[in-house]
């Protein structure tokens, strides 16, 4: 009775897209495998998966999706787990004293809902104050794309981003949004196909009311080519 209980919390919590914490949930022994161990646990499981489902896969069409959805899984759209991925922390000594917002607008967020396993698809705002330091523009991409690359909840990524930030760039002063489509609950479900999911973080002085105006105005300009 206990167990059924708690089977229908957890499913009701994956349903609602409630995430438990800031942190990716890994187990101690993540890494244990290499990637082609896990690749071939994965093809076994792909494939168990679509016999049960009735498919055949002796059909030319079906035969090598297992493999195939193996090495995406483990080499691409999970390869945010693997810490050895993560962008390399170069920064640079902010020479030209710009003491302004930095803001990088627009980058495409490619993630995968961790209650569904099915495509979070958006835009991240990502912005910073320098207090000595800055990084690459790209490195703040590459960020976005390393956190997106792993089972996700919106929040937790948004979070993970500006803290990792935080980290590489020696300041609080730090903030990200996300406008963000969720697969799951456009094509199943309530089947909303407008709504997306804005979520933020705001570290030090974008916790300001001005500060984060100025960040939110920046957002909004239409950038034309
Ligand atoms: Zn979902």
């Amino acid at each position: 009775m206990k167990i059924e209980r708690e089977i229908e919390d957890f499913d009701s919590l994956g349903e609602n897209h409630v995430g438990t914490s800031s942190e990716t949930p890994l187990r101690a022994d993540a890494f244990k495998l290499t990637k082609e161990e896990k690749i071939d646990i994965i093809k076994d499981d792909v494939r168990h998966i679509m016999e049960t489902l009735g498919l055949d896969l002796t059909d030319d069409s079906l035969q090598g999706t297992p493999n195939r959805v193996a090495k995406m899984f483990v080499k691409e759209i999970f390869g945010g787990l693997d810490p050895e991925n993560k962008p390399s922390a170069s920064t640079f000594e902010n020479k030209y004293k710009y003491g302004e917002m930095l803001v990088e607008k627009n980058i495409t967020v490619y993630s995968t809902c961790e209650h569904h396993l099915l495509p979070i698809v958006g835009k991240a705002h990502v912005a910073y104050i320098s207090n000595g330091t800055v990084v690459g523009l790209s490195k703040m991409n590459r960020i976005v794309d390393y956190f997106s690359k792993r089972p996700q909840v919106q929040e937790r990524l948004t979070i993970q981003i500006v803290e990792e930030l935080q980290k590489v760039l020696n300041t609080k002063d730090v903030a990200c949004v996300i406008d963000a489509k969720h697969l799951c609950v456009n094509s199943r479900g309530i089947r909303d196909t407008e709504s997306s999911t804005v979520t933020s973080e705001f570290g030090g002085k974008f916790k300001s009311k001005k500060t984060r105006r100025e960040f939110l105005d920046y957002i909004k300009l239409d950038t034309q080519f």
